[in-house]
Parts: structure tokens; sequence; C-alpha cells
């Protein structure tokens, strides 16, 4: 019965995971020797894996019969692992924008002052450790520094720089990368997705497989790209009051005005790489025509302008600034004459 159920769950271990292959082999060496560190730091961007590693690392260390590196999939350990319930893995989420001092001193370092209720590991995994506030950190140095011996703390971030030197020194950083442009093309291939499609999902993953099912689950992603690329058209042929039109059409759209400037970006991007090299190394593979129709009509000085001019506008929408008035004055921007 609870094979069945295991399976049904799509297992996968830490070492089928794709890529990161420095990964896999620090863990599988470290866990067939019994060598575990008591505290890592599993560094890389976004979507490339780092927590569903953090997770079946956690079910290979707290299965109860392990062999050598490999979880059995069928103690209950592994099953409450798989599920969501073990007692002795505590997984922590930011609060808001950080992790607040507060739920560091509840869920680490007074978790870890209490033996693990069945296991022989107690492992903490902190996800977002990079918006731990400094005063969290600090709380968590003791922890850190001397941990019990059943104690393990996996810390899981983007951004290495935001943690405090003292926490990084006393821990094992593993470093995570995006995937090769062949790991994702093959990734692509077993979700059904080939050709030209495939090279252009290739591109905008940036190899993270985070941000391509994010895509995938998104239908109105594609949608709102292309849209993106209309706007663009349109502008370039707007006379004055059209250009109004387009204002309004796109401050409408609220909550994709950003998104919307995002790919707005990534177009005058692979028109400033058209002009410059011949590498075909671009987003809107699939829209080669219309980039090179643009480009020839564009100096690079111009275009360069166009993306210091989105950036900013990008900003400003951030900060909250009036759309209509940021999108009025970046279209404006980008019709000016070329210099
Ligand atoms: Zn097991």
């Amino acid at each position: 019965m609870r094979n069945i159920s295991l399976l049904r769950l799509g297992m996968k271990e830490f070492q089928d995971i794709i890529g990161n292959e420095d990964a896999k082999e620090y863990f599988i060496k470290a866990l067939t020797k019994n060598h575990l560190s008591h505290s890592y730091i599993f560094e890389g961007p976004y979507g490339v894996g780092k927590k569903t590693f953090a997770r079946k690392l956690a079910k290979a260390i707290l299965c109860e019969q392990r062999k050598n590196d490999k979880a059995c999939n069928e103690c209950q350990s592994c099953h409450m692992v798989e599920v969501g319930t073990h007692p002795d893995i505590i997984t922590i989420e930011k609060d808001t924008k950080v992790i607040k001092v507060d739920n560091i001193r509840e869920n680490i370092v007074r978790e870890m002052e209490i033996k693990p209720y069945q296991a022989e590991h107690k492992i903490i995994i902190v996800n977002a450790a990079d918006t731990i506030n400094v005063q969290g950190q600090n709380a968590m140095l003791k922890t850190i520094e001397e941990p019990p011996s059943y104690g393990i703390v996996i810390l899981v971030c983007e951004n290495l720089a935001s943690m405090l030197p003292t926490i990084k020194s006393r821990c094992i950083t593993v470093r995570f990368n995006p995937l090769s442009k062949e790991k994702m093309s093959s990734y692509l291939e077993r979700k059904g997705i080939s050709g030209e499609e495939k090279e252009v999902y290739t591109k905008l993953s940036e190899g993270s497989i985070g941000v391509i099912n994010d895509i995938l689950q998104d239908e109105l992603y594609l949608q709102l790209r292309k849209q993106s690329v209309e706007y663009i058209e349109r502008l370039n042929k707007a006379n004055l009051l059209q250009l109004y039109d387009l204002v309004k059409e796109i401050t409408d759209q609220k909550e994709d005005i950003e998104k919307i400037l995002e790919f707005w970006l990534f177009w005058y991007r692979d028109i400033a790489v058209i002009k410059t090299t011949n590498s075909r190394d671009l987003y809107y593979l699939d829209y080669q025509k219309q980039l090179l129709d643009m480009s020839q009509k564009l100096t690079y000085n111009k275009v360069s302008q166009n993306i210091e001019s989105i950036k900013h506008a990008i900003l400003d929408i951030k900060q909250n600034i009036y759309s209509t008035f940021v999108i009025e004055n970046l279209l404006l921007k980008l019709k000016e004459r070329k210099k």
C-alpha cells in the first residue's frame, strides 16, 4: 500500500534532480561516509532546485533504512517526509518581506534545544534565509556555532552577500547553478515541448526550472509577451492621438504594466545584441524578422537610451508613481527622434 502511494507522489531523490552535479556528488559522499556537517548554506538563483534538494536530502538523512546515500522510500520516515509531516524536519518561511528575529528564536534556537522526536537528527530548513534580518542572524549564531549532535541547519538563499560573515564562516556553502542549455532543452523535451518553442523557452528560462514552470503554469504569459511586442510595433507607427490611446490601454492593465515593461526591456536588449554581434542568442527568437526591421531603423545610441528609459520607468512603477504619468513619459521618450 505504502509503496503505491509513494509512487503516486512522483518520488524523486536528490540524486535524480537534474543539474547541480557538484552538490549531488558532495552529498552522496557525505552520506555514504556519514560525514555530514551541522550547517549548510544552499546558495543559487531562483528555481534551480535548492528547496527540492534540501527536502530530498533531509529524507535521505532521516531514512530508517538508508543504504549509503539512498533513502529506502519504504519506511515510515520516508513516507512522512514525502507528505510533509515528519516531526523532525522544520521548515521556516518568510514572515512578510523578512524573517523576523522572533521566528528565528522560536523555530531555530528553541527548537534545536529539543531532541528529535523519532529520528537521529533534527533538520531545520530555512527558505529565503537571506531575508533573515541582522538581529535574527545574530540570534541564531550560537545555534550554528555550537549545534547539538543531532542538529542540522540548511540555510537556503539566493544572495549569499546578505548573510553575516560570522554565519557564512560556520557553514558549508553548496552552490546551485542554473541548468545548462542542453539540460534545459532535454527537460523541455520531456515535457513535450519541441522546435522553436523549445528554443524560446530555453532562452526565457535562463537555466531555471522554477521560471519555466511558472511560465508553463501561466497561460497568459506568452499572450502578454506577444501583446507587449504589438504595443511596441503600434507605438512606432502611432501619431500623438494614437500614442495616448496606447497609454490608456497599457495603464488599464494595472497588474501587468511592470511585466509589459520587462518584456520591452528584453526586446530592446535583443535589438542591441543584433546591432553589435552576429549572435542569435535572443529572447525573441520567434520575432527575428521584426527585430531586424526595427534594428535597422534605430541607432545603437537610441537603443541604449530606450533601455535606460524603460529601466527607469520600471523603477518608477515599483515605487508606485502614478502609472499614467510614467507610461506617457516613457512612450514619448521612446518615440523621440533618434540621436
Ligand atoms: Zn526510508
